[in-house]
């Protein structure tokens, strides 16, 4: 059960509710968020929820009964969407589309990206500082010296930035740096990490694990609600399997099946899940036939000199005609899926 509360809740009418609920002996969690206040309830039988109903300075009560509670559609009409900030939104109809290097390199780097991003009227870049490496002899990024040369550009330029964190320690001087910050498949499951990140007003993005099931995923997406954030952002990027023809096998059954489940937008890297740079363009194409809110892409000018993932990154001409394809079937999408 979701019991939303009035914005302005009086203390007295607060605590009449958690007396009530405690009375019945019903589990509950006390959740604010940026844009409300909830508590959450885990009866260990049914219910009847008109007596919550019945009390003051309830806005709404809502039977949830599966495992899954805030990241749930069973209690939100709507679907969410998720504000970037500057008119930017993620899940609200329109594909969005974010790009560039798997690694932020250099100056002149982010610089071309950018406008190749501006003439294609993608608003998001991408580009990794910290990034998780299999080998620890392996480029791990430029870190926070990195961040703060893509951002000037960045932000000279109205584009706005996704780009991973590994630690709770990074999250606060990151954070005037971040637009939206992205959780990696290695730490799909640092619950620690998660909850750091409930306690900031900035949207996450939270990709699926390298063994991760979907229900795992929503888990971790719970774990940000619960503390506090609720602009939250689903990713797909590939499992690993048997299978070794590729570097991870794209899930797009994940993309209608996180839809049915919860109200949050679901992004797919199609980068990552095929992990094959001449298989790029027709992944994205099907991420985006598949119901996804949105693609994250790997781009770079020479992919075969980039310092991570250049086997799976498109060059710029790539990218044009991949923007080309992706506006002609977002016109033949238009509103099916909503
Ligand atoms: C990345 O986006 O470059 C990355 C490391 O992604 P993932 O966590 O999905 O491997
Ligand atoms: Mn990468």
């Amino acid at each position: 059960m979701i019991i939303q509360l009035n914005k302005n809740i009086e203390s007295g009418e607060n605590l009449q509710l958690e007396q009530t609920l405690a009375q019945q002996n019903i589990p509950f969690y006390p959740v604010n968020t940026q844009l409300g206040e909830y508590i959450i309830c885990t009866p260990n039988q049914d219910f009847d929820i008109r007596k919550i109903g019945q009390l003051k300075g309830i806005k709404d009560v809502h039977r949830v009964n599966g495992t899954h509670k805030m990241v749930s559609n069973k209690w939100k009409v709507k679907r969410s969407k998720i504000d970037v900030g500057d008119g930017i939104e993620i899940g609200a109809g329109e594909m969005t589309i974010m790009a560039g290097p798997c690694s932020i390199e250099d100056e002149s780097q982010i610089i071309k990206t950018v406008e190749q991003l501006k003439k294609n009227g993608v608003k998001i870049m991408r580009g990794g500082v910290y990034k998780p490496r299999t080998s620890p002899y392996s480029f791990r990024g430029h870190g926070m010296e990195g961040l703060k040369m893509f951002h000037k550009v960045c932000q000279a330029n109205d584009i706005k930035i996704i780009t991973e964190v590994m630690e709770t320690g990074q999250i606060d001087a990151m954070a005037p740096y971040v637009d939206i910050f992205q959780v990696g498949a290695r730490n799909s499951q640092n619950f620690n990490l998660l909850e750091a990140l409930g306690q900031i007003d900035k949207p996450v993005m939270i990709k699926r694990g390298i063994s991760g099931s979907i229900d795992e995923l929503l888990y971790s997406a719970e774990y940000v609600f619960k503390n506090g954030n609720e602009k939250l952002i689903l990713c797909e990027r590939g499992i690993r399997t048997y299978e070794k023809a590729y570097r991870n096998t794209l899930d797009l059954n994940a993309v209608p099946i996180l839809k049915e489940k919860s109200h949050l937008p679901v992004i797919v890297d199609p980068s990552h899940g095929i992990g094959l740079r001449k298989h790029i363009v027709p992944m994205t194409l099907a991420s985006m036939a598949s119901g996804a809110d949105g693609v994250i892409i790997e781009m770079h000018e020479t992919p075969e000199k980039a310092a991570t993932d250049g086997q799976q990154t498109i060059d710029y001409s790539e990218f044009n005609s991949l923007m080309g394809k992706l506006n002609t079937l977002s016109g033949v999408l238009n509103g099916w899926y909503n």
